[in-house]
């Protein structure tokens, strides 16, 4: 039985959505359907107000061009997380300073602190598998007055905040919570990815939540960031074409990183069934990975659910102990031969050769290192029969004994 490591919902609904937007909208690019899904996603988050993108990246680009984040600025992130977090910051020229991470993969908040600086911008904390960073923490390392004394506004909208951003890439964390708030409402902007393997995808996507504090008004920085997504242009192309609407104004250099409809479509069919079925779905399957592997001593179990936060079950992190890379890479040898996906997530960014060349290096960052090395994400998503995720739990425990 071969059985991959990641496969989006394309059902019926999906194919259905697709088709009317194909046939029936007249319309491709950014129009209702974009829309619908940011209606979508506003009510499911209970966020103030959503837009959607075409990749957590350009999303993430967009909100530190919105900033004013650019050259002689640093954004502060965690060692442990995919490349992007740090590439978003690095094309918009800013800085990047990476910092260890706790047992639990999310980001050391007294590690911020000690990496804050009068150059510090933005923190961008990751919600690693869907599972919530401390953001009450990191809230508080920011507003102590030694922090907050150090803060250098430059921009209009950095004098308005008049503090770091919290900017989290919630990559993952679509449906998590933390202290009785949805991912989406607990940093100041939230950053979800629409990308094909992540729990609601677009093919290629992301979606931008805004929960900025007083004096911003949420409503009046989306119409802002609708047309900074659009080169800046204040009229999409959907709301040019009606009737006598053809002139349109630049108001600012903006990117191009608006989310077309044929890819709404595909999100806005998951998203419609997300809270009822395909969320409770993913739960099912890693609380089945919990509960077999919690009998075998040598699993380490990630972190998912505890008395602050719930994940958005979006990776299943496990970790060997007592393995170091190479007894790790050879049970994965052993898995994939055996026709089961997995996967390592995340590679550490110092080991890779961009990061390493730039002056990052992995003995700075020893958590991360040690939680890289024995980690091994297992499939989960939506329609994985019992019949397969028994034999991913059998499969894995054999190879666990043909390399110890
Ligand atoms: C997938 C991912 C991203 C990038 O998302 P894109 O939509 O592909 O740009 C960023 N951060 C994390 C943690 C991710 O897993």
């Amino acid at each position: 039985m071969k059985i991959p490591f990641s496969l989006p919902v394309i059902d019926e609904e999906v194919i259905a959505e697709m088709q009317d937007t194909l046939t029936h909208t007249g319309w491709l690019t950014t129009g209702p359907k974009a829309r619908a899904l940011e209606e979508e996603i506003r009510q499911f988050t209970g966020g103030e107000a959503v837009l959607c993108v075409n990749s957590w990246t350009s999303g993430a680009m967009l909100m530190l061009r919105w900033l004013g984040v650019g050259p002689g600025d640093e954004v502060i992130i965690p060692a442990y997380t995919y490349s992007a977090t740090a590439l978003c910051a690095m094309n918009m020229g800013a800085k990047v300073v990476m910092v260890d991470v706790k047992d639990d993969f999310t980001i050391d908040p007294a590690k911020i602190k000690a990496a804050i600086n009068e150059h510090t911008k933005v923190v961008l904390p990751v919600d690693i598998g869907g599972y919530p960073c401390d953001y009450d923490t990191i809230r508080e390392v920011l507003a102590a007055p030694e922090v907050k004394a150090l803060y250098r506004a430059e921009s209009e909208k950095q004098k308005q905040l008049g503090r770091i951003l919290v900017l989290a890439d919630a990559a993952h964390s679509l449906g998590a919570c933390y202290k009785g708030k949805t991912s989406g409402t607990i940093a100041d902007v939230t950053v979800f990815s629409l990308h094909s393997v992540k729990n609601i995808t677009t093919g290629e996507g992301g979606a931008i939540v805004l929960n900025l504090p007083f004096p911003f008004d949420n409503q009046q920085e989306l119409t802002f960031l609708r047309a900074l997504a659009l080169n800046g242009q204040n009229k999409s192309a959907f709301e040019k074409n009606q009737p006598g609407a053809w002139r349109y104004d630049i108001i600012d250099q903006g990117l191009k990183v608006n989310m077309p409809d044929l890819c709404a479509s595909v999100g806005l069919a998951q998203m419609r069934k997300y809270r009822q079925e395909l969320l409770p779905e993913r739960k099912e399957i890693f609380e089945f990975y919990i509960k077999e592997f919690s009998s075998q001593e040598w699993a380490i179990l990630p972190p998912y659910h505890d008395q602050y936060a719930e994940s958005s079950y979006h990776l299943f992190l496990l970790r060997i102990k007592g393995f170091d890379e190479a007894h790790r890479d050879a049970m994965i040898q052993y898995i994939s031969e055996k026709g089961v996906g997995v996967n390592v997530h995340y590679i550490p960014m110092a080991m890779l050769t961009l990061f390493k060349s730039r002056g990052y290096n992995i003995e700075d960052y020893p958590n991360t290192y040690r939680l890289y090395a024995n980690e091994i994400s297992l499939p989960i998503y939506n329609h994985l029969s019992k019949e397969q995720l028994r034999t991913v739990v059998d499969t894995v425990i054999e190879a666990y004994k043909a390399v110890k």
